[in-house]
């Protein structure tokens, strides 16, 4: 069982190694921050970004939450997106989800008494199934929940491309490309779903006007 404080001597055995191997290392990294990599993922502990593309501190700018969501009344989500695609000028956006989402699987549940904040964030996910209840209920039962999962990273990649700020980028400023991942837990592996770029078209609805 980890305790906080065996992490925090973790934390300074890891210092000085990195340290030993290239005094440097932390001088440098104080420097600036330039990543290529806006990720945004579920905070699922068993999908760490960096570690499961064996990325190192400075590479990828992070945002987390319950079923990796791109909601736009979340200023938590647009804040990380505006400052990583305005400011750091990431070159990819990635939205990656998981087989075996606990917050995908819990919206195809039935409302909980108990977690009512939880509830109001997962609606979103609900609204997913929604839009594809008929396909949804037409495959095997085994295969529904993954099948939302990845209907969800789609979704989420749509409402990226809905955002002004992806929007603007892509009209007047570096054009990020955005990608929908999903990671397999039982084999560590991750699928593109999805990938849209400056040249996609927007349906009209979600359009900015110039
Ligand atoms: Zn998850």
């Amino acid at each position: 069982m980890q305790t906080p404080s065996k992490l925090l001597l973790e934390n300074k055995a890891w210092s000085q190694d990195m340290i030993a191997r290239q005094p440097n290392y932390f001088n440098e990294l104080a420097k600036e921050q330039r990543p290529d990599f806006l990720w945004i993922g579920c905070a699922d502990s068993r999908v760490p970004a960096e570690t499961v593309v064996n990325a190192q501190p400075g590479e990828i700018f992070v945002h987390r939450n319950i079923a990796n969501q791109v909601i736009t009344t979340d200023f938590n989500c647009l804040s990380v997106l505006q400052y990583a695609i305005s400011v750091l000028k990431v070159k990819h956006v990635i939205v990656c989800g998981h087989y075996g989402c606990g917050g995908v699987m819990a919206a195809m549940q039935p409302q909980s008494g108990d977690l009512l904040i939880a509830n109001k964030w997962l609606l979103h996910i609900k609204d997913v199934y929604r839009l594809h209840q008929e396909e949804l209920e037409s495959i095997d039962p085994g295969k529904k929940t993954d099948r939302l999962v990845e209907l969800n990273i789609v979704e989420q990649v749509y409402r990226l491309a809905h955002t002004s700020i992806i929007q603007s980028a892509w009209k007047h400023g570096h054009k990020p490309t955005i990608h929908g991942w999903v990671y397999g837990l039982n084999d560590g592996l991750i699928d593109e779903l999805i990938k849209l770029d400056h040249n996609t078209q927007i349906n009209p609805i979600y359009r900015y006007a110039d």
